[in-house]
């Protein structure tokens, strides 16, 4: 992990003399008024995530990535990059792996990448279901004679055509369902990732998309994931902060072990290197990167800082379909 420790207002040699300069003031495992900060300590490797690159055909204004074309915060991944994390992970006991960017299948080893990955364990990928889909349909039907199934979830915003092509760019909206509609065509298992936003009807939101289901000829019950606003990379939300006490009185053992940094790790690429973070949502913050080995990584205490984890804490936000 690099320094997991912020000091603000310290100066080398400092002492605690009257008109010094104040303590440092620890912001990794202590929240602004000097509580202990909410935790989460591994129980297993059950996920590993692998971050493509945050490279994408598209580039939609609200990417938690930040990913647009050309883009590289994240490099693209090789199957050489991954192959011995992935090696690595199923030493751990890893159940699953699951892709996201980025869109993965901009990657050229993409489907390399998959075939070794579930040639290992059952995987997942996430994906705008759009042109690089598309185009690739044919080498992505091998991956259909591979030891492990290999399922895909599509991003649909909203079940309106000129709300989600607002976003995401003229006829998005209809390629995505034909995306998602040729990958179920072809087998595989597909579900259907969406926005949230506050005071929503849930209910009525996913009976939209189911009956935009029933209409593209995809199953009415299919799997909705919904995601709130994370915001983009590097911004900063005014959330309230996670203590230990937080922890303990509004979660128990097992929704504490529902948490993705509790089960899972990503492996990023970055700087022409690969990192361990501590979950999908917190790779723009180098305090979440806990070093180049997964073992090590999933001993790493993660600290509840990011705004985002406060989507986990409040509402049990995850990336995660496990
Ligand atoms: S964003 Fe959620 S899963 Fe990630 S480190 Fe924070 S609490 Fe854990």
């Amino acid at each position: 992990m690099t320094d997991a420790t912020a000091y603000a207002g310290a100066t080398a040699g400092a002492t605690a003399d009257a008109g010094a300069d104040p303590a440092p003031v620890d912001t990794w495992t202590r929240t602004s008024s000097g509580d202990p900060r909410g935790y989460i300590d591994a129980h297993a490797l059950e996920e590993l995530w692998i971050h493509t690159g945050t490279a994408c055909n598209l580039a939609c204004p609200f990417c938690l990535e930040g990913s647009k074309p050309g883009d590289n915060r994240l490099q693209r991944v090789t199957l050489g990059d991954v192959r011995p994390l992935l090696d690595d992970a199923c030493a751990l006991g890893v159940q699953q792996f699951s892709f996201t960017g980025g869109e993965p299948f901009i990657v050229r080893d993409m489907v390399r990448i998959l075939e070794h990955a579930a040639s290992l364990r059952p995987c997942l990928v996430l994906t705008n279901g759009t042109l690089p889909v598309l185009r690739r349909l044919r080498q992505i039907e091998r991956l259909r004679d591979c030891a492990h199934p290999v399922a895909f979830r599509v991003s649909i915003d909203w079940p309106d055509r000129a709300r989600h092509d607002a976003g995401r760019g003229q006829g998005q909206f209809d390629l995505a369902w034909q995306g998602l509609l040729a990958l179920h065509e072809r087998g595989f298992r597909v579900s259907l990732a969406r926005q949230s936003e506050q005071g929503e009807d849930a209910a009525a939101v996913d009976a939209a998309f189911h009956a935009l289901c029933a209409r593209f000829g995809l199953p009415e019950d299919l799997r909705i994931v919904s995601f709130p606003d994370f915001g983009n990379p590097g911004c900063r939300r005014d959330v309230p902060e996670i203590t230990e006490h937080c922890m303990t009185t509004y979660q128990d053992e097992a929704s504490r072990r529902a948490f993705m940094c509790a089960f899972s790790r990503m492996v990023v690429k970055q700087h022409g290197r690969m990192r361990v973070y501590a979950c999908t949502l917190v790779d723009d913050d180098p305090d979440y990167d806990l070093g180049g080995s997964l073992a090590a990584a999933l001993s790493a205490r993660v600290m509840l800082r990011h705004h985002r984890c406060y989507t986990c804490f409040a509402y049990g936000s995850s990336c995660s379909e496990r």
